[in-house]
């Protein structure tokens, strides 16, 4: 495994797959399998010879004196000193820049972001701060704006989140174990540094910080605003079917605890009713792609469940109603509460009127609001890993694990993290809700099967 570095500074990687005199050169010459395709590379020929067979592009030819051995996998052997791998491995230089970087654009994501030693490199427990912080900000701008502060008053934190993970991330595709170590050390708090904590309690420390105000601003009837920054789904297991979806564990969840957003957010991140790391209410939960959220606002232009005209009462022991669709939000228009509750077994119900609608002309048909699904952390036996979506394409997805392997022992070793492209997470959620409600996931893939069952945190952003 080696590297090259142009003479323009550039830095490639690959494996030796060749070695000999190349015609016409006196010295030894390699031919490399590179990673990535680089334009002007061939696919294991050389004017017009073969030398080995590859991908087309992908074929480097360079005396053997470029090569250098891959940083990235650098860990000495141990020799009659008995030599101890050093406890993190060098990484690969990074010039600080006051430049910050766009999300990797989607047609350049595979070739700078899949492979071993991409993403976040995990290092003591850091797996729940490695995903998350995967999840928020590898492909997503929705926090940006908020994280970058003028130079004069931004603080150490954000600067390190901002410079030397978010950066360093889109730039170079590898953030070292270090970075997350001096973000935890930011953070203070010492059981940052030591323990293993919940992805909800990290980003409430770290967006408390770093944001001007909360992402979510929830409104009970009975109390003013609370702020929030990530939302808890609590529902009983009843008012849902088996399967549900994660926009109808969302509209339950509001409903039964009597909450409303009070303005559109930009970015929504959902909590899945599981609780320590054993118990989860569903065996699985089908992935919303689309989150409408028109019914949890405070203010919006509702319909009527039953007839779509403007809704003005809402019910929440309808809820559960099998005679009803169930999972939806039950809301009526005056008549339609009225007939619903003149049934014998709905006269208890107590329906509660909603709050008028900003003024909007009543032909024309609501607007919806919708969140779309960039991210969701998972976790498999208190192991967290993350599923992103890096681009419009349906098949844009990558799954991170910044443990997925390690050099080394216990007490001297590094991980290893890795990027997976998963194309077929984006043919599966294609496929219609009813479909996947009652797709069985032990029949499928391994990285379908982990985003159904193990889903721990799913992150919408607005479209706009
Ligand atoms: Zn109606
Ligand atoms: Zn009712």
């Amino acid at each position: 495994m080696v590297e090259v570095t142009s003479n323009t500074g550039v830095t490639v990687y690959g494996v030796i797959r060749w070695m000999g005199l190349l015609a016409g050169n006196p010295c030894d010459w390699a031919g490399i399998e590179l990673e990535y395709e680089v334009r002007g590379c061939s696919d294991g020929s050389h004017a017009g010879q073969r030398y080995f067979t590859c991908k087309a592009g992908r074929a480097l030819f360079v005396p053997v004196t470029k090569c250098s051995p891959d940083q990235r996998f650098l860990c000495s052997c141990p020799g009659k000193d008995a030599l101890r791998p050093p406890d993190l491995p060098p990484a690969p230089t990074f010039e600080e820049s006051e430049e910050d970087f766009l999300p990797v654009p989607e047609s350049q994501a595979p070739s700078l972001l899949v492979g071993r030693m991409r993403g976040i490199q995990g290092h003591f427990n850091s797996c729940y701060l490695d995903a998350t912080l995967f999840s928020l900000f590898c492909s997503s701008m929705t926090l940006d704006g908020i994280c970058h502060k003028p130079a004069e008053v931004e603080q150490p934190i954000t600067r390190i989140l901002r410079k030397e993970i978010v950066n360093r991330l889109r730039r170079q595709g590898f953030v070292p174990a270090e970075s997350v170590m001096n973000l935890r050390k930011q953070l203070g708090c010492s059981t940052f540094l030591k323990e293993e904590k919940d992805p909800e309690e990290f980003i409430t420390a770290l967006l408390q910080r770093v944001c001007d105000e909360p992402l979510l601003q929830l409104r009970s009837r009975r109390e003013t605003c609370q702020g929030a920054y990530t939302f808890q789904i609590i529902l009983e297991k009843e008012q849902v079917g088996k399967v549900p979806t994660v926009q109808q564990l969302l509209e339950t969840s509001f409903l039964s605890c009597d909450l409303k957003l009070e303005e559109i957010p930009f970015c929504l991140i959902v909590q899945m009713p599981r609780f320590g790391k054993k118990y989860k209410m569903f065996p699985h939960i089908v992935p919303s792609t689309e989150l409408d959220i028109t019914d949890l606002l405070h203010n919006s232009r509702r319909e009527c469940f039953i007839c779509g005209r403007l809704a003005e009462h809402e019910c929440l022991q309808c809820l559960t109603d099998s005679k009803l669709q169930p999972g939806r939000i039950k809301q009526y228009c005056t008549v339609c509460n009225t007939q619903v509750h003149t049934h014998p077994s709905r006269q208890s119900h107590c329906p509660l009127a909603l709050a008028a609608p900003v003024a909007v002309p009543t032909d024309q048909p609501a607007t919806r609001h919708m969140m779309e699904l960039f991210a969701v952390l998972c976790i498999q036996t208190s192991h967290y890993v993350s599923f992103v979506k890096y681009g419009p394409n349906p098949r844009s997805w990558l799954f991170f694990d910044s443990m997925a392997d390690r050099c080394g022992d216990d007490q001297s070793g590094y991980n290893i993290p890795e990027i997976r492209a998963c194309p077929e997470l984006g043919d599966f959620l294609a496929r219609p809700e009813e479909d996947l409600s009652r797709a069985d996931p032990s029949q499928a893939g391994e990285s379908v099967r982990r985003l159904l069952c193990d889903s721990y945190m799913f992150f919408y952003q607005s479209p706009s």
